[in-house]
């Protein structure tokens, strides 16, 4: 049987296996990480001294955009199981003096028990996911794929640019690779989730934050699960997260001075947590949904693809990778 194997178990990862499978490929993937997800990471509280404890929190992607009608199925589906839903279309705008209004855009959408849960559920529909599996080596012996030991028929590997250049050994790493993926550089956030007694601030959705060198965006955590508990997660603006990457902690009193000014807030958290993101979000991504590599069936997936970079573009990208691969390794069966 045909075998293809599949390195990341983000969104695009999954949606490529997804794609693999249902085309009667034997995928495999593998997760280096401890669990599913990549940056649509959720993680519980604990110890946080307050009746937060046990809730879910979203440290990565805020909120998820589905305007692509092949991903809306996907979206509309997490609905009907009340995995997913419609959370709102309507942010705040603030600057660095206070909060200047709203703006609606499209809806945007969250999950009831934290993105990485949508994850889980695209990953138990795959006959093998592995995680704590990490990839070290990707080459090319005799023409045929090998992954680590594991000869294999095709590899997507579906995660950001970088993180996929290292594994590339040069026998396959052909000059159309290189270029893809270091055409694309990433932009770092940490993000800081604050935990408070009580709610201290006026109702809001999220609040993109305009021209700080502090803050980009503050989620309102108990509005996006729908809970009202008292947590935010403010992500910080690039340029200092990349100063602060070897020691995230370290911004969150500049964290909480600012979104105090911002949000007039007369509290201060009672716990706090700090998580870096080295590459957040693609500065910028390739129009093409993905790269394959038609002659060492090696293809690039994910948000630096599909003109992304977001969940709703990655899916796509993985997916459309994923339909490719199948229709490829199916004409040389
Ligand atoms: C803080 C933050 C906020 C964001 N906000 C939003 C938002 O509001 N809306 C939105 O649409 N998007 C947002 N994004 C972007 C969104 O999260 C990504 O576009 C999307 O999740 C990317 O999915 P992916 O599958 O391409 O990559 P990832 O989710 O990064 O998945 C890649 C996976 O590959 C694994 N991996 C890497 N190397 C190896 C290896 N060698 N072996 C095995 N496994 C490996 C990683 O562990 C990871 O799980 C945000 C991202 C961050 C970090």
């Amino acid at each position: 049987m045909t075998t293809a194997l599949v390195v990341g178990a983000g969104i695009s990862g999954l949606a490529c296996a997804a794609s693999l499978h249902a085309a009667g490929i034997d995928v495999a993937v593998a997760e280096r990480g401890r669990a599913v997800g990549g940056r649509m990471a959720s993680r519980r509280l604990r110890d946080t001294g307050s009746a937060c404890d046990g809730r879910t929190v979203d440290i990565g992607a805020s909120y998820f955009t589905a305007s692509t009608p092949m991903y809306q199925d996907v979206v509309q589906d997490w609905i009907d199981r009340d995995l997913a839903r419609a959370w709102t279309d309507t942010f705040h705008v603030a600057d660095s003096d206070g909060v200047l209004g709203v703006r609606t855009g499209p809806m945007r959408y969250a999950a009831n028990a934290g993105l990485r849960s949508l994850l889980h559920d695209l990953a138990s529909r795959l006959p093998q996911v592995s995680v704590q599996c990490e990839v070290s080596s990707v080459r090319s012996d005799r023409g045929g794929l090998v992954v680590d030991e594991r000869v294999v028929d095709a590899v997507a590997l579906c995660m950001p640019n970088a993180q996929a250049h290292r594994i590339i050994d040069a026998s396959v790493m052909t000059a159309e690779v290189e270029s893809a993926l270091t055409a694309v550089t990433y932009e770092p956030v940490i993000a800081v989730t604050l935990v408070f007694a009580q709610q201290c601030w006026n109702d809001f959705d999220g609040m993109f934050i305009n021209d700080d060198p502090v803050l980009t965006w503050v989620a309102n955590d108990g509005s996006r699960r729908g809970d009202g508990a008292p947590v935010l997660v403010a992500h910080v603006n690039p340029v200092l997260a990349a100063h602060h990457l070897h020691d995230a902690p370290s911004v969150v009193p500049l964290v909480i001075a600012t979104v105090s000014r911002i949000m007039s807030l007369g509290q201060l958290p009672v716990w706090t947590d700090a998580q870096r993101w080295t590459y957040a979000k693609p500065l910028a991504a390739h129009r093409e949904a993905f790269h394959l590599q038609a002659d060492s069936m090696l293809g690039l997936a994910g948000d630096a693809w599909a003109d992304g970079p977001r969940v709703e573009t990655a899916w796509l990208s993985g997916h459309l990778l994923g339909e490719q691969m199948a229709h490829l390794l199916g004409d040389s069966d």
